[in-house]
């Protein structure tokens, strides 16, 4: 019986690493293609970042290895058995240490970008998927620090939500984006979404590059910026605009937004 299937072992180094993460998914096979691609790929093979799989089938009992069951209460679907899930959890933290342990489900707390700012820290963390209808409440009662959601929706099993909550967290660790500035300046990083950006040619499909970003003034274009990103978020997410409240600047910004553009931003 193996906790490290082949297909993922081989991506992970972990001794050094920043953060090692421990995900607990019926399905392994899942992560491997993602697991070696682009920057992810790089920081594993740099071992910035070690990943490492354990299924909880390798250790549910009999010939059929079965992991699930159906609900007590009736109902429709199966639920996962606490059984080979919390063999999965022990067998990975007594190999490699206690991780911070995140059960992933619909019904959790909603993910967001400061959660990925303090799980990058976390050095250690395991992300629980569930399939069918779920896992058995006493995982979350007995193992999870925390329960998290990815957004308003249901998919089929927790290893979507993994992938996203690695990618979004791993590209903070330091080295694993190749410009620091990139994080800081993104969207959500400080309550607002990021302006709007151009590339080469100046003039597509008689639409041309604003003039302000080819005038060469820094100051100005900055300026700009932090403008365009409160007119986006003002119309694309206004309850941003509510928990992050608008700085002295942003107020006299709003004025002029308010002015040259009363609909807040054509297209949006
Ligand atoms: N019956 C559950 C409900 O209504 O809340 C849905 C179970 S879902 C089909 C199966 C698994 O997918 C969950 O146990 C969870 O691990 C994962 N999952 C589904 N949607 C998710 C989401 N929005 N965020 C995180 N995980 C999710």
């Amino acid at each position: 019986m193996s906790d490290e299937p082949q297909n993922t072992a081989a991506l992970s180094a972990s001794k050094g690493s920043r953060l090692c993460i421990e995900i607990i998914t019926l399905f392994p096979e899942f992560f491997t293609s993602f697991l070696q691609t682009s920057l992810l790929g790089k920081a594993i093979a740099n071992g910035l970042v070690a990943v490492r799989c354990t299924n909880p089938r390798d250790f549910a009992p009999g010939r059929h290895r079965q992991v699930d069951d159906s609900p007590y209460g009736g109902g429709p679907g199966m639920v996962l058995r606490p059984e080979p899930l919390a063999a999965a959890i022990e067998a990975a933290e007594q190999k490699r240490g206690r991780t911070h342990r995140i059960l992933l489900s619909p019904s959790g707390r909603l993910f967001n970008q400061s959660c990925a700012a303090r799980w990058a820290e976390a050095g250690r963390l395991m992300l629980i998927c569930g399939r069918y209808e779920g896992v058995d409440e006493r995982i979350a009662q007995l193992f999870a620090d925390e329960v998290v959601s990815i957004g308003d929706y249901v998919l089929s099993g927790g290893e979507a939500a993994a992938l996203v909550i690695i990618e979004a967290t791993t590209r903070l660790i330091s080295g694993v984006l190749g410009r620091a500035e990139s994080i800081v300046e993104e969207s959500f990083s400080y309550g607002r979404l990021e302006f709007p950006q151009w590339t080469r040619p100046p003039v597509f499909r008689d639409l041309a590059v604003p003039d302000i970003l080819v005038s060469g003034n820094h100051a100005l274009v900055a300026r700009w910026r932090r403008r365009e990103a409160l007119r986006r978020t003002l119309t694309r997410r206004p309850d941003l605009i509510e928990r992050h409240p608008l700085t002295e600047e942003e107020r006299s910004m709003l004025a002029e937004i308010e002015l040259t553009d009363p609909q807040r931003g054509g297209r949006g």
